[in-house]
């Protein structure tokens, strides 16, 4: 069996589950998760990008609407406050600044919204192993990041009517209750993935052979 990420044969004694998206995405106890092998070494870098994901995503101002997931964001906003997390809210405090939006004035943080999107594009290729079983790794990809709901650029609305039409024409897949749903489309070039969190957080992957 091959890992999903590095495409190597994995060796016994090598071999880990791995959850496309993380379990740590879901409420406890949460059945019907997606699997697939994955060697320890890649699964191990996936779970330290996982956490890095959720801590932005508690601290930010990304996901928060919906009160459905307010427990899910207490549990991140936990996790962040563990003292091995000391580094990481160091770095974040140190970019704190005072950013001017369209709803006035609002404390904000920088960080590296590629590494954001280079996770979800890593997803996207576990949630394409898993429906379509290609080998991701003959295949490029590129992933945006849009919040459904702060959308204020002309390409960001561009960008969001993409997603939607796309949504609309293609047949949606539910994990969990409402945490996570995802479309994937087969195109001549590849494939577009679309994957939504907590019902406002959008990442569109595309995927080129
Ligand atoms: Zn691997």
């Amino acid at each position: 069996m091959k890992c999903v990420y590095c495409c190597n044969e994995i060796k016994d004694g090598n071999f880990a589950r791995e959850h496309v998206p993380p379990k740590s995405f879901f409420k406890k106890g949460t059945s019907s998760l997606i699997t697939i092998p994955a060697c320890r070494a890649c699964n191990n870098k996936k779970s330290s990008d996982d956490e890095f994901v959720l801590n932005i995503l508690s601290m930010s101002d990304l996901i928060s609407i919906n009160p459905e997931h307010q427990f899910h964001i207490d549990k991140m906003l936990r996790a962040v406050k563990r003292p091995q997390k000391v580094g990481f809210i160091k770095e974040i405090l140190s970019s704190t600044h005072t950013a001017v939006t369209s709803e006035g004035s609002k404390n904000a943080f920088i960080f590296d919204e590629s590494k954001v999107s280079g996770w979800a594009g890593i997803n996207a290729q576990g949630l394409l192993v898993h429906e379509e079983h290609i080998e991701h790794c003959n295949y490029k990809h590129s992933t945006m990041m849009l919040n459904l709901l702060k959308v204020e650029f002309p390409d960001e609305k561009q960008l969001l009517e993409l997603i939607l039409s796309l949504t609309k024409s293609t047949p949606s897949k539910l994990v969990g209750s409402s945490e996570f749903k995802y479309w994937i489309q087969t195109q001549d070039e590849g494939y577009v993935v679309i994957q939504c969190f907590y019902e406002e957080l959008f990442f569109l992957t595309m995927v080129e052979r």
